[in-house]
Order: structure tokens, then C-alpha cells, then sequence
């Protein structure tokens, strides 16, 4: 094995025991990033002088503590790293320098991760395929002709390539879980309010949730342990007692109650993805596990549903990037024109698209038609996920319809909003889950499970996440 295929506790064992050094870790990755970087274009910022100077101070430490040690961590352009450039993607934030940590970067920080450098992204989280940043598109590490998925795309194709060894990207539709199916990494996206949203650039407040993407899912337990708990700076921070999520992965599955969700079945669904869900219900059943067959009615309504909820929330988020307070300021002849010119210059089409939506779905005579009738689907589709987990455990469904697209292949945003139908509903019900790795298509692409879990039930999603990838 070489020191960047190592996972987390091999490397910190490593570590501790003296065998390497944190320097030589972050050389190491240093190495793969020259290599790679050109290709797949995962960061947008990278500091790896500074990460080899923090290398170096971990290395002098006489107790090597902290549950990531010495471990090369990237960190979506959407969260907020103290005197880092924090761009979202967008032009319009393009040279604002953060004034503080976000709490889980603080997190990191705590437990000595190195942070390498900040990931692609869609534009302000917005898309399903890296293409919107405003920047540039990243690529696949599986095949360069493909899109890693969004909107971490950037983290996911990060972690895929060795780049870095565990990435956080942020989940408001999927933008965890999508690029992990597309890049054949594990994402999860935590129970809303099990992670801090604080420094985190908000798309859709309500919606939101920071996750890690890693290689394996012991990884992604471990990177759990150190991100989430409670926060007294983010106001919809749940106040529950800390838990170790590593703590059931191995242990026997034998008599765990698995749904599967019957409307999903309605989609067309690539065929190899089909196939891929029938082996994960074929290995579950093997290790002990039942299954039976749940319905969520309202499944197809949560895509429209979600598409008047977050641009209308993003409009309302959005209205402070006005080119006096953050980044970019195109001068005008008068306030009202610089905000105008401002925003014309630094948002790209897609978040203009969804900030006229949402200001239209929001204005006088319109609220009820739209915000209220989709903030009540919203609802019922949470009871309909309460209701299924009275006699499941955990849900099972592909993460995506598709494998990865290729860059430039989805011509409409209709046609890019689809990439989402299966993790969305997750989104608007608050739900934890998990898109695990498990196999691939004829093209060598790889192909996600996912499996949704009660409201922070992370530790038994955790479990059966481990079932799935260890078979
Ligand atoms: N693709 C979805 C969107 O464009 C979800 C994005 C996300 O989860 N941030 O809104």
C-alpha cells in the first residue's frame, strides 16, 4: 500500500508509531496533486507550502493526538477558513478573504487535520455536475471525459484521486451524495442539525447539511466523530449527546429491516444500476437482513417541491452579496446601479435563474400558490418517511438514475435538475443518508447505493452502509 491508499487509522497509526511523518504524508499527496491536478482540476485554492509547514509543526509534537492526525483534508469553496480566499464559486466573491472558521473547519483544525486547499464547486452549490463554477468544470478521475457530479464535485474528484484523503462538501438536493455515486466514493449527508452550519455559505437554510465524502465508510465514521455536535452559533444546531459512529461498523446485520421504496421503481433507472440494487438485496439478505416493500406516494412531488423551496430561500441569501459588504464591486453611478451592475457581473446563469424564481415564487399574491403549497408537500412527504420507519430501519434506492454524464452532455436545466430525484426527498424531510460505492457500469463507471435512515440514526445507517460496501 502506498501512504496516500492508506485509510485514516492506518495513516495515524502510522504516524504515531513514528514508521512516517506527517511531512512525508503531505509530500506524498503533494506528489499525486503535481501529478493530477492539470487533468481533474478539484481545487480552486491550494496552499500545500502551508500544509507542509502545519505537517511540520504535527511532526514536533510529542503526543500525537486528535482523530485526524496528520490527516490531508480538502474543504468545499463554500465554507469559510480564516485568511483563505472563500469563493463559493462565484465571481461575485472572487478575493474575499474569511475573517473566521467555520465551526466544523475549527473541528478539523482541533483534531490536526491539514487542510490542503478548497474544492470546485457549482456556484454557490447550485447544479449536479461542477459545470456551473464559475471558474472551470472539474473532471472525473475515472474517466476525464465525464463530470464528477456537483455540486462537491470537486471534493468527491479530490478524494477519488488521492489528492487529498477525506474532503467536506455541503448537501442541500444531493451535492454529497451525487458526485460520491459519480466519482465511486462513499458522501453522507448527516440529519439536518447534526452538523454546524456555521461559516458555511448558505444556499437554502432549511435544506443545507455539511457532510464528509471519503474513500471507505469507517473513513467517513471517523471524519463524523470529529464534525458533528452541537453549536450554540448556528440556531438550528440540535443539542444531542455525542456518539462514537464508529462504533457498530462490523457488527452483524442479522435481523435489520430493510424498504425498499416501490415508487422509486417508477424512474427509468439505467439498467446496470438495476442490476447493482438487486446484488446489494441479495447481500443483505445473505448477512440476515428482511426486506420489504414500503411506498412513499409523494416521491415524484419532492423535485418540484424542492425546486420552489431552495431558489426561494437562495433569493432571500443571496441578497446580501450587494457589492458593498463581500468581494466583488462594480461601481455605479448610484447605489441602486452598483447593486445592479454588481450583480449582473458576478452571478452566473444558473444562480440568476434561481434568483428570479424564488423572487417570484415569493411575491405578494403568489406565496401560497407556491412557497406554502411546497413547503406542505414537504411535510407530508416527512410523515410519509416517519410512517415507513416505524417498520424499517433503513431504505435502500440507487443514489442516482445514471452513472456520470459527460461534460457538455445535459443541454436544458430541467434535464440537470433530474440528476437529483433520489436525494432530494432526503433534503426536504431533514433524513440522514449515505451513497456507498458498489460496482460500475460498462463504461468503468461507477455506480452508488444509498441507503436513507431515521433522523439521527447515523450510527445504525453507518452499519448497514459497512454491510453494503463489505458484502
Ligand atoms: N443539484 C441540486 C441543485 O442544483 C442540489 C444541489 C446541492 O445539493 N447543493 O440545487
Amino acid at each position: 500500500m502506498t501512504i496516500t491508499s492508506l485509510p485514516i487509522s492506518s495513516l495515524i497509526n502510522k504516524l504515531k508509531n513514528k514508521e512516517i511523518t506527517a511531512r512525508e504524508v503531505i509530500e506524498n499527496y503533494a506528489k499525486n496533486i503535481n501529478e493530477k491536478e492539470k487533468n481533474i482540476k478539484s481545487f480552486i485554492n491550494l496552499d500545500i507550502e502551508k500544509a507542509l509547514k502545519r505537517a511540520g509543526e504535527l511532526d514536533k509534537m510529542d503526543e500525537k493526538k486528535g482523530l485526524l492526525f496528520g490527516v490531508p483534508v480538502a474543504v468545499k469553496d463554500n465554507m469559510n477558513v480564516k485568511n483563505c480566499e472563500t469563493t463559493a464559486g462565484s465571481q461575485i466573491l472572487k478575493g474575499y478573504i474569511s475573517p473566521y472558521n467555520a465551526t466544523v473547519v475549527k473541528k478539523l483544525k482541533e483534531e490536526n487535520a491539514i487542510i490542503i486547499g478548497k474544492t470546485n464547486m457549482d456556484e454557490f452549490a447550485m447544479g449536479s455536475s461542477n459545470e456551473n463554477s464559475s471558474f472551470f468544470p472539474t473532471h472525473n478521475p475515472v474517466n476525464y471525459d465525464y463530470v464528477p457530479g456537483g455540486s462537491s464535485g470537486g471534493s468527491a474528484a479530490s478524494v477519488k484521486s488521492e489528492e487529498v484523503l477525506a474532503a467536506l462538501g455541503s448537501d442541500t438536493g444531493g451535492s454529497v451524495r451525487e458526485p460520491a455515486a459519480f466519482c465511486g466514493v462513499v458522501g453522507l449527508k448527516p440529519t439536518y442539525g447534526l452538523v454546524s452550519r456555521y461559516g458555511l455559505i448558505a444556499f437554502s437554510s432549511s435544506l443545507d447539511q455539511i457532510g464528509p465524502l471519503t474513500r471507505n465508510v469507517k473513513d467517513c465514521a471517523i471524519m463524523l466523530n470529529a464534525i458533528a455536535g452541537f453549536d450554540p452559533h448556528d440556531e438550528t444546531s440540535a443539542n444531542i449527546k455525542k456518539e462514537d459512529y464508529t462504533n457498530l461498523l462490523g457488527k452483524e446485520i442479522k435481523g435489520k429491516r430493510i424498504g425498499i421504496i416501490k415508487e422509486v421503481m417508477e424512474f427509468n433507472i439505467q439498467d446496470e444500476i438495476k442490476e447493482e440494487l438487486k446484488k446489494t438485496i441479495n447481500t443483505l439478505v445473505k448477512l440476515g437482513a428482511t426486506i420489504t416493500e414500503i411506498s412513499i406516494a409523494h416521491l415524484k412531488y419532492a423535485l418540484p417541491a424542492y425546486y420552489i423551496v431552495a431558489p426561494s430561500e437562495a433569493s432571500s441569501n443571496l441578497s446580501r452579496f450587494d457589492g458593498v459588504r463581500y468581494g466583488l464591486t462594480v461601481q455605479g453611478k448610484n447605489l441602486t446601479s452598483t447593486y445592479e451592475l454588481t450583480r449582473t457581473e458576478g452571478f452566473g446563469e444558473e444562480v440568476k435563474r434561481r434568483i428570479l424564481i424564488g423572487t417570484f415564487a415569493l411575491s405578494a399574491g403568489y406565496y401560497d400558490a407556491y412557497y406554502l403549497k411546497a413547503s406542505k408537500v414537504r411535510k407530508i412527504l416527512a410523515n410519509e418517511f416517519e410512517k415507513a420507519f416505524e417498520t424499517v430501519d433503513t431504505l435502500l434506492l440507487p443514489t442516482t438514475a445514471t452513472t456520470a454524464f459527460k461534460l457538455g452532455e445535459k443541454k436544458s436545466p430541467l434535464e440537470m435538475y433530474m440528476s437529483d430525484i433520489f436525494t432530494i426527498p432526503v433534503n426536504l424531510a431533514g433524513l440522514p443518508a449515505i451513497s456507498v460505492p458498489h460496482g460500475s457500469d460498462k463504461n468503468g463507471l461507477p455506480i452508488g447505493m444509498q441507503l436513507i435512515g431515521s433522523w439521527f440514526k447515523e450510527k445504525e445507517l453507518l452499519q448497514i452502509a459497512y454491510a453494503v460496501e463489505n458484502g
